[in-house]
C-alpha cells in the first residue's frame, strides 16, 4: 500500500514538471554579488505560461519571451537577506497552476569571495582527464553516452577524476601546487569527444569523468593537499550536440546559425588598424570547426547565461582560477563583461587567456591594464605566454652564431615592456596542442633540463603537462593530437610501465621525476622564485652563456646557463652590480656550495641555480 502510495505520488510529481526539461542555473546562492539572475527555462511551448513567485527571498523582476516558445527567460532579484532554502515558482495557464519548479538557494561557501585564484607561488601540472588515470572503471562506457571506447588516437580512453583524485600525492610529491583540468564538461558527440572542447552541457560534468558532486571532492580533496584546480572553460563555442543547438531560443544564438562557415583563424584581424571589416568578421563569427558552432556572446541572453555559468562553477567547486580557450575568437566586448563580473565576484580569483600567437604585442593587448590603441578595456588577469615559448625552444635548438641561440629569449624577456604584468604570465614548454617538449628539443635530456630549469625559474607562472616529468615525447608523429595525449603509464590496469610507483620506468625516466621533484619542491618554498624581481644579463654571443638573477627583500638566486658542449669558465666581474658583496652561494640542483670569487666554471649544456650568500 505504502508503494502504490510512493508510486502515485512520484507519478504526479513527474508529470508536475513534465514540461520543464531545463532550469538553468539549476539553483544560486545567497550572499552573492551577483544577486540579479537570469534562470533560463526550457519546456515545450513554455513561453504561453506565466510565472509567478510569491516569495519574500526572491522578486520576479521581469519575464522574458524569445522567438522559440520553449524558452522563457526570468529575471530573478535575490533579497540580500534571503535565507537559504527552497523557493517555488509556478508556472500558470490563466488561473490554472500547470507546473511549479522549486528553486533552490544554497548557502554561500563562508569567504569563497576571498578565495585566492593561482599565482606566482603557484606551478601548474596540466591534466587531459580520459588520459590520465581511469579510476573508475564502471563509467568508461555509459548507454546514455554516443561515443564509446576504443583504443584509437582520438577515440576516448576511459581516464576519469577518480583517476586524479587517487593520484593526487603523486602531483603533489611532484611539487605542483594547482591542476589545470582540460574541460571535463558533457560532451556527448558521437565521436572525437574525449578532448572535452565540444560541449553539450554548460551545467554537468561528463558522466564517463564522473559527475558534479565528484568534481567539488576533486576541487576539495586537492585544496586539503595544498592544489588548486583550474577549470577550462569556452565561451566561444559548443558542440553541435548541445540541446540547444538543436533547438535555438533565437535566431541569432549562434553566428552563421544554419549556415556553417569555418573561422579563418585570422586572429590578427582584431588588432588590425587596418582590417578590412570582413576580415575580422570572418574570423569572430565562422565555426572553430564545424562541430563547433560559434556562439553569438552579442546576444544578451546567450551572454548573461555565459557569465553566470562561470560564476556557478566557480563557487560550486571552489575553483581557483579559469583557463579560457580560443581567448580572441569570442566577442571581445563580450569577454570583458564576462572576465569583469568574474573578477567583481571574486577580487582576487585569477583567469589565464588562450591567444596562440608568438607576437607579444598582440598577447599583451588582452592583460588587464593595458592601455590599448583602440581604447579596448580588458579584465583578463594572465595570458599564456606562447611568445616566450616559442623563442625558447628556438633557442636551446639553434646552431651557433650571432643572433642564434638565447639571443631569442633574451630579446623575448625583453619585450616585457609591453605587458601590464609580466609576473602574471602562464610560461610553459607545451600544452595539449603542441609537440611534447623533449620532442621539440630532439630527445635531448640536456636541453630538456635547462628548458625546465628556465620556466621554473623565469618570471610567470609555470605549467607543464601531464608525462613531461618522464619523458613522454610524440615522437612518432608531432603534430597527432591524439598521440600527444597519451595514456599515462600507470593509469589503467595492467600497464607494463606504472609511473605512479616508478615500475618499470628507464634510468632517463626516473632521473627526470628526480629532478623535477627536487626542482619544483624548491621552488615551492622560495618567494625569491615567486615575486622577485628578475634582471637578466644579455648571452655572450660566442659562449652561449646567458643568465638572470631573481632577487627579493635580501635573497638573491642566480640561474646560469651554458648551451655549447664544453664547460666554461664565466669571468664573474662583469655582474658585479648583483654579485657585489656576496662570496659564496649553494647550487640546488647539485645540492653543493660553490665559491664565488671571480670566476665560475660551468659544465656543458647545463644550468646552475645558485642561491648566494655573503
Ligand atoms: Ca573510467
Amino acid at each position: 500500500m505504502k508503494n502504490a502510495l510512493y508510486l502515485f505520488l512520484l507519478i504526479i510529481c513527474f508529470n508536475v514538471n513534465a514540461q520543464i526539461q531545463k532550469v538553468e542555473p539549476p539553483f544560486w546562492w545567497t550572499g552573492m554579488k551577483m544577486s540579479e539572475i537570469q534562470v533560463l527555462v526550457y519546456g515545450e511551448d513554455i513561453s504561453n505560461l506565466q510565472p509567478k513567485i510569491d516569495d519574500s527571498r526572491i522578486k520576479l523582476t521581469s519575464v522574458d519571451r524569445v522567438q522559440n516558445e520553449n524558452y522563457i527567460f526570468l529575471n530573478l532579484e535575490i533579497s540580500k537577506d534571503a535565507q537559504p532554502g527552497w523557493v517555488e515558482i509556478n508556472f500558470y495557464k490563466g488561473k490554472k497552476r500547470k507546473y511549479n519548479y522549486s528553486y533552490q538557494l544554497l548557502k554561500r561557501n563562508k569567504n569563497a569571495n576571498l578565495v585566492k585564484g593561482f599565482d606566482n607561488s603557484d606551478v601548474m601540472y596540466l591534466i587531459t582527464p580520459d588520459r590520465f588515470a581511469n579510476g573508475d572503471s564502471e563509467n568508461d562506457e555509459l548507454p546514455e553516452m554516443k561515443e564509446k571506447l576504443g583504443d584509437g588516437n582520438n577515440d576516448r580512453h576511459g581516464g576519469d577524476l577518480q583517476g586524479i583524485i587517487d593520484h593526487l600525492d603523486y602531483i603533489k610529491d611532484l611539487g605542483f601546487t594547482s591542476i589545470w583540468l582540460n574541460p571535463a564538461l558533457e560532451n556527448n558527440m558521437e565521436r572525437f569527444s574525449y578532448h572535452g572542447y565540444s560541449t553539450t552541457d554548460y551545467y554537468k560534468i561528463d558522466p564517463r569523468f564522473g559527475n558534479n558532486k565528484l568534481f567539488k571532492e576533486l576541487s576539495y580533496k586537492a585544496s586539503e593537499k595544498g592544489i588548486k584546480i583550474i577549470m577550462d572553460v569556452i565561451p566561444n563555442h559548443c558542440g553541435s550536440e548541445h540541446w540547444f543547438f538543436k533547438d535555438p531560443p533565437t535566431q541569432d544564438w549562434f553566428n552563421n546559425q544554419n549556415n556553417y562557415k569555418n573561422t579563418t583563424h585570422n586572429r590578427e584581424a582584431v588588432q588590425d588598424i587596418h582590417a578590412a571589416e570582413i576580415d575580422k568578421s570572418e574570423h569572430h563569427d565562422g565555426w572553430f570547426v564545424e562541430t563547433m558552432p560559434d556562439l553569438n556572446q552579442g546576444n544578451s541572453f546567450l551572454s548573461k547565461y555565459l557569465i553566470q555559468n562561470a560564476i556557478w562553477w566557480i563557487e560550486y567547486a571552489t575553483l581557483a582560477g579559469l583557463r579560457v580557450d580560443t581567448y580572441p575568437y569570442a566577442d571581445k566586448d563580450f569577454m570583458s563583461d564576462w572576465t569583469k563580473a568574474i573578477m567583481d565576484e571574486y577580487p582576487k580569483f585569477n583567469i589565464v587567456g588562450e591567444e596562440w600567437t608568438t607576437n607579444p604585442a598582440i598577447t599583451s593587448y588582452w592583460q588587464r591594464g593595458k592601455v590599448n590603441h583602440d581604447g579596448y578595456v580588458s579584465h583578463l588577469p594572465s595570458l599564456m605566454d606562447f611568445p616566450l615559448q616559442s623563442a625558447l625552444t628556438e633557442a636551446l635548438n639553434d646552431d651557433f652564431g650571432w643572433g642564434k641561440g638565447f639571443v631569442k629569449s633574451y630579446k623575448a624577456l625583453a619585450n616585457d615592456f609591453l605587458y601590464a604584468d609580466p609576473f602574471n604570465l602562464v610560461v610553459f614548454p607545451d600544452n595539449h596542442d603542441m609537440t611534447r617538449f623533449f620532442t621539440q628539443i630532439n630527445n635531448d635530456l640536456d636541453l630538456f633540463k635547462m628548458g625546465i630549469i628556465y620556466y621554473s625559474t623565469i618570471r610567470g607562472i609555470p605549467q607543464f603537462y601531464y608525462g613531461t616529468e618522464i619523458l613522454m615525447d610524440s615522437n612518432k608523429n608531432p603534430g597527432n593530437h591524439g598521440l600527444i595525449r597519451s595514456n599515462f603509464p600507470g593509469g589503467w590496469p595492467g600497464d607494463q610501465v606504472n609511473a605512479f610507483t616508478g615500475s618499470g620506468l628507464n634510468k632517463n625516466q626516473i632521473e627526470t621525476l628526480r629532478f623535477f621533484k627536487k626542482l619544483l619542491n624548491w621552488r615551492k618554498n622560495n618567494e625569491v622564485i615567486h615575486y622577485g624581481k628578475l634582471i637578466q644579463f644579455a648571452p655572450k654571443f660566442a659562449e652561449e652563456i646567458y643568465s638572470y638573477y631573481r632577487t627579493y627583500n635580501d635573497k638573491k638566486v642566480w640561474v646560469i646557463f651554458n648551451r655549447v658542449d664544453k664547460t666554461q669558465v664565466i669571468d664573474l666581474n662583469h655582474f658585479e652590480e648583483v654579485h657585489n658583496g656576496f662570496k659564496s652561494g649553494y647550487e640546488v640542483l647539485q645540492e653543493k656550495k660553490i665559491i664565488l670569487n671571480d670566476k665560475l666554471e660551468i659544465k656543458g649544456k647545463s644550468a646552475m641555480i645558485i642561491e648566494l650568500s655573503k
